[in-house]
C-alpha cells in the first residue's frame, strides 16, 4: 500500500516565492520544509499498486485547462494546528480539476474524504496560536500540471515523492479563472 495524493508541486521558482512569503509570516510552529510545499488536490490515502496503475492510466486521459493560483492570504486552523497560505479568489478551473481527480479516484473505488475542500498549501505545523504578523508579497502560481505524489514517512520526517505528472492544457491567454 502508498500513501498517495494528487497535488499541485509548484516549480522551483514558485517554490522559491513561496518560500520568501512563508518568511514574512510570522509564528512559533514548525516551519514546513520548503521542498514540501505542495497543495493538496484530493488525498487517495492508502492505496494498491493496483490502484496507483488505474489512477495513473485514468489521469493520463484527463483534459483540464490550467490557472493561475494567487495566494494572497495567511491562515490559521486551530484543530490540526497548521498555519497556510490560500487564495482568496478560487478559481474555477480549480474546483473543475478537483471534482474531476474526484471522480476517477470514486470510479477506482477509493472512498474519499467528504470535508468540504478547501485549498491550502501548509507552511508550519504545531502552531499554537496566530496572533503574528503576515506581510508578505502574494504569489502568482501558474498551475501548468498536477501530479501524483506518495506520501513516505521517514524518520527524519514526511517526504513526498513524485509518482507521475499530468500537464494542464494552456487555453489562449493566461487568465485569472
Ligand atoms: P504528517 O501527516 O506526517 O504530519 P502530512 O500531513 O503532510 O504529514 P500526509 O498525512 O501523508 O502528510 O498528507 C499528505 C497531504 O494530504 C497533506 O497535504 C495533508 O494535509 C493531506 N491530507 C492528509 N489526510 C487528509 C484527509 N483525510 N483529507 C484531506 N487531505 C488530507
Ligand atoms: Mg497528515
Amino acid at each position: 500500500m502508498s500513501r498517495c495524493f494528487f497535488a499541485l508541486w509548484p516549480d522551483d521558482s514558485t517554490r522559491e516565492r513561496l518560500a520568501a512569503a512563508a518568511r514574512g509570516v510570522s509564528h512559533h510552529g514548525r516551519p514546513v520544509e520548503p521542498g514540501n510545499f505542495h497543495l493538496t488536490l484530493v488525498f487517495l490515502g492508502g492505496i494498491s499498486k493496483e490502484r496507483v496503475q488505474e489512477l495513473l492510466q485514468g489521469a493520463s486521459e484527463l483534459h483540464y485547462p490550467s490557472f493561475t493560483l494567487n495566494l494572497d492570504r495567511a491562515g490559521w486552523w486551530g484543530g490540526p494546528r497548521v498555519l497556510w497560505l490560500a487564495p482568496t479568489l478560487i478559481p474555477d478551473r480549480l474546483t473543475r480539476l478537483v471534482n474531476g481527480l474526484s471522480d476517477l479516484a470514486h470510479r477506482a473505488g477509493i472512498v474519499l474524504d467528504e470535508r468540504p475542500y478547501n485549498p491550502h498549501l501548509t507552511i508550519a505545523r504545531k502552531v499554537r496560536d496566530f496572533t503574528g504578523s503576515a506581510e508578505f508579497e502574494a504569489v502568482k502560481w501558474r498551475a501548468g500540471k498536477f501530479h501524483l505524489l506518495e506520501s513516505k514517512s521517514l524518520k527524519s520526517g514526511v517526504v513526498y515523492e513524485p509518482l507521475a505528472a499530468w500537464p494542464l492544457i494552456a487555453e489562449g491567454p493566461p487568465t485569472e479563472r
